[in-house]
C-alpha cells in the first residue's frame, strides 16, 4: 500500500469514527456460598492507613443478628445500619456524607454497602459524594460526576435489581427520581454470597426477583436490542425461568437468581428498560411504591405490549401463590394522575426503547392514564 492510499484510509477512518459508549464494568468479583468470610482479606490491602476507616452501610434487617459479628471490623471502622423501608434519597446521602466527614479527620479507606438495591445504591452514592463537592442532587443525570468516587464494595443480600453491576444509583431527589449515571458509580469490588439471601421473605424474594425478570423482558423486546444486551438478557431470562418455574433446590435457586440479577443488570447497560419501569417510576414518585412491587403491579397489565412476558409472569405468580394488592390508583385525583404521567413520560428513552421513535403517537397522556387506572 503506498503512502497516499494509507493516508486516505486514515482520513476515512477518522471521518467514520464511531460513538459507541465505553462502559466500565465491575473489575473484581468473588462468588460462592460462604464467601462473605473473605471480605476481611479483600479489604486489608485497600486500607489507606490506621486513621482511614472502612464504613459499612448495612440494611437494618441485620441489626442485632449473628451476621453482625461476621463483619470484619478493624481499628476505627464503623457500621451504620440503615432502613430499606424507603428508597434512597439525595438528602439522606448528603446527611451520611456530612456525618462521616465530621467524624473522621481522614477520608475513609472505603464504603461497603450490604443489603438490597436500596443499600447498594446508597453506598455507591456516598462513595461518590465523599470525593465530590456539593449535594447528591447536583449529580442526578448522566455523566455529571467529574472526580472518582472512593473505593466501594457491594455485597447484595437479595437478588434481582442488578444494582451490584450497574453504573447508576437511583435516588429520590427534591424534584425527580433519577440516577447518578457515571463511570465512577460502578463498584470496585462485588462479593456475591448466595447464603446471605437465606432470610429473604418469600413475597420480597418474588418482587425483587421479578425486577430482574422484567429487566430481561424489556431489554429483549426493546428496539435498542443488540447482540451485547441479548447475550446477557437471554441468559438471565433462562435463569429466571429455572428459579421461578422449575422445582430446584433452595441453594441452587439462590445461586441462580444471584447470577440472573448480574446478567440482567449487564443486559440493560447497553440497552434500556421499558414501559413497566417508566410507569413504576411514576408510582414510586407519587405514592412511594417500592421498585420491585411497583414493577409487578404495572407489568401484569401490560399484556398488549409484552404478551409472552406477561403470560410467563402470570404462571410464576400462580406457582408461588403471590397475591398483588389491588386498587392502588383508585382514589387518586386528576392532579395526582397528571404528576405520575409527567414523571413517566419524561423517561423518553424507556418509551422509545419499548415502542420505537414514534412512541408519542402510541402513548398519549390520556392512554397512559387509562393504563394507570387499571392498577
Ligand atoms: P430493598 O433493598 O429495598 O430491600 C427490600 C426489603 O428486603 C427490605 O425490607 C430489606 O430490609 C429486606 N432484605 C434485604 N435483604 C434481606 C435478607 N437477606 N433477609 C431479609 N430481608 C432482607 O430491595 P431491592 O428490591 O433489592 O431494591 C430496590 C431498590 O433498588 C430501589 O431503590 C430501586 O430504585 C433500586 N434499583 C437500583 C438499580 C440500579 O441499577 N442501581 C436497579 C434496579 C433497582
Ligand atoms: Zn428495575
Amino acid at each position: 500500500m503506498n503512502i497516499e492510499s494509507n493516508l486516505k484510509k486514515q482520513i476515512i477512518t477518522s471521518l467514520d469514527k464511531t460513538t459507541y459508549r465505553n462502559f466500565p464494568m465491575v473489575p473484581k468479583v468473588v462468588f460462592g456460598p460462604g464467601c462473605f468470610s473473605q471480605l476481611g482479606d479483600i479489604l486489608l490491602p485497600m486500607r489507606k492507613n490506621s486513621e482511614a476507616p472502612f464504613i459499612f452501610l448495612v440494611d437494618d434487617f441485620f441489626e442485632n443478628r449473628e451476621f453482625v459479628s461476621r463483619i470484619p471490623l478493624m481499628l476505627n471502622d464503623e457500621i451504620i445500619f440503615i432502613s430499606a423501608e424507603e428508597e434512597p434519597k439525595t438528602e439522606q446521602v448528603d446527611a451520611l456524607v456530612t456525618q462521616i466527614r465530621e467524624k473522621y479527620d481522614e477520608m475513609p479507606s472505603g464504603v461497603i454497602g450490604i443489603g438490597g438495591g436500596t443499600l447498594l445504591d446508597l453506598a455507591k452514592a456516598v462513595a461518590i459524594l465523599l470525593n465530590n463537592k456539593g449535594s447528591a442532587k447536583d449529580y442526578q443525570g448522566w455523566d455529571l460526576v467529574h472526580r472518582p468516587s472512593i473505593y466501594h464494595v457491594g455485597v447484595p443480600t437479595i437478588s434481582g435489581t442488578g444494582a451490584e453491576v450497574s453504573r447508576t444509583t437511583v435516588l429520590l431527589g427534591p424534584d425527580k427520581k433519577l440516577g447518578i449515571n457515571s463511570d465512577y458509580t460502578t463498584y470496585d469490588q462485588v462479593l456475591l454470597d448466595p447464603d446471605l439471601a437465606k432470610t429473604v421473605p418469600k413475597e420480597q424474594w418474588f418482587y425483587t426477583g421479578m425486577d430482574c425478570f422484567i429487566h430481561c423482558v424489556e431489554s429483549l423486546t426493546g428496539t435498542y436490542l443488540n447482540a451485547f444486551s441479548q447475550s446477557y438478557g437471554e441468559k438471565a431470562m433462562e435463569l429466571c425461568k429455572e428459579v421461578f418455574l422449575d422445582d430446584i433446590s433452595d441453594s441452587d435457586s439462590r445461586e441462580k437468581l444471584m447470577m440472573a440479577s448480574w446478567h440482567g443488570g449487564m443486559s440493560i447497560a447497553y440497552s434500556q428498560v421499558g414501559i413497566a419501569h417508566a410507569m413504576s417510576y411514576g408510582l414510586s414518585y407519587l405514592l412511594g411504591v417500592k421498585h420491585g412491587l411497583g414493577n409487578c403491579l404495572v407489568f401484569r397489565h401490560l399484556g398488549e405490549f409484552y404478551p409472552e412476558g406477561v403470560a410467563i409472569f402470570d404462571q410464576m405468580m400462580q406457582k408461588h401463590g403471590i397475591q398483588l394488592p389491588q386498587g392502588i390508583c383508585a382514589d387518586l385525583s386528576q392532579d395526582d394522575f397528571d404528576m405520575m404521567i409527567n414523571v413517566s413520560l419524561g423517561l423518553e428513552p424507556l418509551w422509545e426503547n419499548a415502542l420505537g421513535e414514534n412512541w408519542k403517537e402510541i402513548i398519549t397522556p390520556a392512554r397512559l392514564q387509562t393504563m394507570y387506572q387499571k392498577i
